[in-house]
């Protein structure tokens, strides 16, 4: 297996990149999806936040009401520690299994996790960011994604920066142009991802590094 991580702002293409990498063949392990699964009607996750926040996040059809959850943690830091508390352990627990099902393959396993900067983790190989620049990261959430702008401006403020993201980078895709001029990107991404070492396959699960973090949520990215 080799191991990688990719992130990249909100609406800044890491979904796109990653189907482009899927294509080519490797596995992706998206942590908003995961984080939608551990929270499933009938999850622990979603029992412990009903019993946290209370039933008002409970939709009508017994779903996590994101919104309601957004909301309540939005201006208090204890409920987001708490929501974390929660969410996260899970969310690695589930994104470690589904890594050590790759260790003994040969696969390029690709860790999409949005608030990487913001919440590092030990034992990638190697962090890809997908960088665009701020006014064209808002015009495509409310261009594609139905986004308010000034909402769209909120949640990247509260994202790492742009520059705090680069710092980080060990390959860096530049998704400002069309989508044609990312394939030769992805090429050489591809290359440059098929030369790193293959791991042992008894190799560890990465973990996030302990008090790394000081700006997670479990907003989608
Ligand atoms: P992320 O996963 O980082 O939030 P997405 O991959 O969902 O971002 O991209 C955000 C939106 O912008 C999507 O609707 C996507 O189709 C579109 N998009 C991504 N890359 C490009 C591009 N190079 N040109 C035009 N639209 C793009």
């Amino acid at each position: 297996m080799i191991l990688v991580g990719l992130t990249g702002g909100i609406g800044s293409g890491k979904s796109t990149v990653s189907s482009l990498l899927e294509a080519k063949g490797a596995i992706i392990l998206d942590a908003d999806a995961i984080v939608r699964e551990v929270q499933l009607p009938g999850s622990p996750v979603l029992t412990e936040l009903a019993a946290k926040f209370g039933q008002e996040v409970l939709a009508a059809d017994g779903s996590l009401d994101r919104q309601a959850v957004a909301n309540i943690v939005f201006s208090d830091p204890d409920a987001l520690k708490a929501l974390n508390s929660i969410v996260h352990p899970a969310v690695g627990k589930e994104m470690n299994r589904r890594m050590i099902e790759q260790r003994t393959t040969e696969h390029v396993v690709i860790l999409d996790i949005p608030l990487l900067t913001e919440n590092p983790r030990e034992g990638l190989q190697g962090k890809i960011v997908v960088d665009v620049p701020v006014e064209v990261q808002v015009e495509r959430l409310v261009k594609f994604r139905g986004f308010d702008e000034t909402d769209a401006r909120a949640r990247m403020s509260r994202q790492a920066t742009r520059e705090q993201r680069l710092a980080t980078a060990d390959f860096v895709v530049d998704n400002s142009g069309g989508l044609q001029e990312l394939e030769p990107q992805i090429e050489k991404l591809w290359a440059w991802l098929k030369s790193l070492p293959q791991l042992p396959p008894d190799y560890e699960p990465v973990t996030p590094i302990p008090n790394a973090g000081s700006k997670s949520s479990d907003a989608k990215s």
